[in-house]
């Protein structure tokens, strides 16, 4: 069974009603639960939980702690290329939009991954726009094989592959994948996305299985926040999450938590997801999935992010640039969207630390 398949089991399960139905008892019965159901973890979704908003985060503070301990994982994206066969609707990257492309050369790799490194980071998250003609298998396996001499860890967020391609990147040194589905609803995917490859909805979400089958060392999915409503998603990611841990017991598994925005695009989301929103997904899926790491990109603000450390967050990106050449060139792209949080690795090191939390630069050793 395919999570397509647990996907559309739900297909006419009416969501309006059963938010209609959810009553307090349910919500704390939920929350002094050990192990939450599908349904549980709907009810923590609902708008009716929202006063049970401070319950859910002491416990989500306390699973936390439990099974991460007081410390946050950090990383920086590396934006290889911006070249995309696709139309997102949403994105400043689609194939239409009049933008200036690049793709790095291999000595603009070094480059940037140079400055990276200096600033501390050693573990890596490489991306592309999805044109697998400008930045195909080839590339980024040379990307990879340059990349791990300098970083102890290289996850990759580019077009879905196929098994053999996911294993021969393995192979050379990739241990994360970091795949976002944007949105679990079919009609939504096919409206958001007209044409390219990613209009296989199918494919997408079947990519991480095949990157799970190959061995992938550990996995981030998630839902783009604002394309849809937010508590169905979060609720489809939970599933999502679940379905991934049991069948892929070994895989290190996280969800991500990013929110939409602004882009070159004028592209407006239909749904806002507020701040006490966000906490609201985020502590809901900490209780559905305690052993789940939980990350946040620096779309968000440096002090939402510094309000999110103990509540449930396990992972972080530092120091971000969206631009192809961001880190140092002089010759640098539009960013992907707007950064937030523009604070430099040294002062969200900080920021964690004054939270009474260790910020970690190393769990993880390729070579
Ligand atoms: S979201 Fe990804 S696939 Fe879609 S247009 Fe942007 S870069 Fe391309």
């Amino acid at each position: 069974m395919s999570f397509f398949d647990v996907l559309k089991d739900f297909d006419g399960f009416d969501f309006k009603a059963f938010f209609e139905k959810v009553s307090d008892v349910d919500i704390l019965y939920a929350l002094n639960k050990p192990c939450l159901d599908d349904l549980d973890l709907l009810s923590l979704l609902s708008d009716k939980a929202a006063p049970h908003l401070e319950d859910m985060a002491q416990k989500s503070h306390e699973l936390t702690l439990r099974n991460f301990g007081r410390v946050i994982y950090l990383y920086a994206p590396l934006y290889l290329g911006n070249f995309c066969d696709n139309e997102c609707l949403y994105c400043g990257f689609k194939h239409g939009n009049a933008i200036e492309r690049k793709k790095l050369s291999l000595p603009e790799v070094e480059k940037e991954a140079r400055a990276i490194v200096a600033t501390g980071i050693r573990h890596i998250l490489i991306l592309t726009g999805e044109s697998r003609s400008k930045t195909p298998v080839s590339y980024l396996k040379d990307c990879v094989l340059l990349l791990k001499k300098i970083f102890s860890s290289i996850s990759i967020e580019v077009y879905p592959l196929e098994a053999e391609e996911y294993k021969e990147l393995i192979e050379a040194g990739v241990d994360g994948l970091t795949l976002y589905q944007e949105t679990y609803d079919r009609d939504l995917y096919r409206h958001l996305h007209p044409c390219g490859p990613k209009s296989d909805f199918a494919y997408r979400l079947d990519a991480p299985d095949r990157a799970c089958r190959m061995k992938m060392r550990s996995l981030s999915i998630g839902a783009l926040l604002g394309l849809a409503d937010f508590r169905k998603e979060a609720f489809f990611l939970g599933l999502h999450a679940v379905y991934l841990e049991r069948r892929y017991p070994d895989v290190e598994l996280s969800v991500s938590l990013p929110r939409f925005q602004r882009t070159v695009s004028d592209f407006l989301p239909a749904f806002s997801v507020g701040d006490a929103d966000l906490v609201q997904i985020m502590t809901a899926l900490r209780l559905f999935l305690p052993r789940a790491g939980i990350n946040i990109s620096t779309r968000e603000s440096r002090a939402l992010r510094s309000d999110l450390v103990g509540l449930g967050v396990t992972r972080m990106s530092a120091g971000s640039k969206t631009e192809v050449g961001g880190y140092c060139l002089d010759e640098k792209t539009q960013g992907q969207f707007e950064v937030a949080d523009k604070s430099g690795v040294g002062e969200v090191k900080k920021m964690i630390c004054d939270k009474g939390y260790q910020p970690v630069l190393k769990d993880w050793q390729t070579l």
